[in-house]
């Protein structure tokens, strides 16, 4: 059983977004495993729950998938029966020093430094305020609450901070978390009795609070009276907090006046949509950490075509540059030019139809081989009922070619799909977004 584990956690990398990876599955270890069980350490109650709610059915078709045996998951808290506390400790499974903050919050993207951010006067003040927060913790602005629209780079500055900071004060916690996961992790903490537990995180063990997208504590009462007393713990203590919203604090609707007030305390930056000279650049070197040639003539016409966001920019140079695998053809203008408009939506049959099942294969980390396959698990059915949603929303295909494309289903099944994804994207809003982005990186909404 001993290499299961190490296996399973491949596969499961292929199947999960990568932050939902680094923070929930890679910290599991084994630490026992007989034939038909295998025993997981986690750090605490909480990310038991967390996992054994949201990742079970997930981790065991992947085990299913690695050994072909069913077998039952259980989980151990470290440091509980003998075992010693090992992620609170020094060592880890390769015996490198882990350092305590990775304990804390979510993971950051490694992608998501101060070297791949490209400055601009759109955003070279946040950008600079950042960097003398991450040199100088609790020592410059504090707390510091960056602002601005939709895909401006809000979540890959605060990451690049907790990075900068990282590796400039390895003994720093650091803790990083979105504000809907706090307000998820606030009320799973209230049904299972476990506010202690949080509260003990987030105050009594954190050097530097980073929460991204605070608006989402909006119209959550309870988790603002939690975030408040919080925020003053930390602040009293002279601990470096950094915050992002969407909006100038005072304007973030729901959300108590005394709370948004002490946003204001310290430091506030706003960072604005990018100039064209900044989002070729941007586009360009895009391009070139993925080792993807594109030409001057492509850059600046991607730049001038997706002006309000740096996402959708992404997101189009992404579609380009699938187009142009898949029909392994080379990245022309005249490409670029009919891929954003809209080429993807005609009714040309295969390539449509590939497309956009590559673009929602990678949006979740899946290979698309796996959305044509029989596999039901949600980490694979939710993103193909997507895949079926869109291809018969925005390509007019019949429900027989669909069925077709995905694997050869009937189209009843396709049917069923169907209505099963409509009554989720309505009640889920995770899910939602999820489709709205995808429509936006083909190019469809
Ligand atoms: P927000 O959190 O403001 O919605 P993100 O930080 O998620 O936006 O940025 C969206 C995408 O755009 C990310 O992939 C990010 O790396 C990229 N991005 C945004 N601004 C820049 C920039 N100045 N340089 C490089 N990449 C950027
Ligand atoms: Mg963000």
């Amino acid at each position: 059983m001993l290499e299961t584990w190490r296996q399973t956690l491949d596969v499961l990398k292929t199947r999960l977004d990568p932050v939902q990876f680094e923070t929930w599955l890679s910290p599991l270890k084994q630490v026992e495993g007989t034939e038909g069980s295998l025993t997981l350490e986690v750090p605490d109650e909480f990310f038991a729950r967390w996992v054994r709610d949201n990742y079970l059915d997930i981790i065991k078709d992947a085990v299913w998938d690695t050994t072909r045996c069913h077998v039952g998951i259980d989980f151990k808290i470290s440091g509980s029966g003998g075992e010693k506390r090992a992620r609170r400790g020094k060592s880890d499974r390769d015996g490198q020093a882990i350092s305590r903050h990775e304990d804390l919050g979510e993971r950051l993207v490694p992608r998501f430094t101060f070297d791949t951010f490209v400055v601009g006067p759109s955003n070279e003040v946040g950008h600079s305020a950042c960097e003398m927060v991450a040199e100088n913790p609790a020592g410059s602005y504090n707390p510091m609450f960056i602002y601005g629209g939709v895909g401006l780079g809000k979540t890959h500055l605060i990451q690049a901070v907790g990075h900068e900071i990282r590796r400039r004060f390895p003994d720093m916690r650091i803790l990083y978390m979105s504000g809907e996961s706090y307000v998820n992790e606030i009320m799973t903490a209230v049904k299972n009795n476990r506010l202690d537990a949080v509260r003990y995180r987030y105050r009594g063990q954190c050097d530097v609070l980073l929460v991204d997208d605070i608006q989402y504590l909006a119209n959550r009462e309870f988790a603002q009276e939690e975030f408040y007393h919080t925020f003053n713990e930390l602040y009293n203590a002279q601990k470096q907090i950094v915050i992002t919203g969407d909006q100038f604090p005072s304007a973030i609707p729901k959300v108590s006046e005394r709370l948004r007030s002490r946003f204001g305390w310290g430091l506030i930056v706003d960072i604005g949509p990018p100039e064209l000279e900044l989002r070729v650049r941007i586009v360009q070197q895009k391009a070139a950490r993925e080792g993807v040639k594109l030409s001057d003539d492509v850059a600046s016409y991607l730049a001038s075509r997706f002006t309000t966001s740096v996402r959708d920019l992404e997101g189009a140079l992404n579609r380009v540059t699938a187009h142009a695998l898949i029909r392994k053809i080379p990245l022309t203008l005249d490409l670029a030019r009919r891929v954003t408009d809209r080429i993807v939506t005609d009714r040309r049959g295969r390539l449509t139809t590939d497309v956009v099942l590559k673009i929602v294969a990678e949006y979740f980390q899946l290979q698309v081989s796996d959305l044509k396959s029989a596999r039901r698990h949600r980490g694979v059915s939710m993103p193909r009922q997507i895949a079926i949603h869109i291809l018969r929303k925005h390509t007019g295909a019949s429900l027989q070619s669909i069925g077709q494309a995905l694997g050869g289903r009937s189209h009843t099944t396709v049917l069923s799909a169907l209505s099963r994804i409509e009554k989720v994207i309505e009640s889920e809003p995770a899910t939602e977004r999820a489709l709205k982005d995808i429509e936006r990186q083909l190019g469809m909404s």
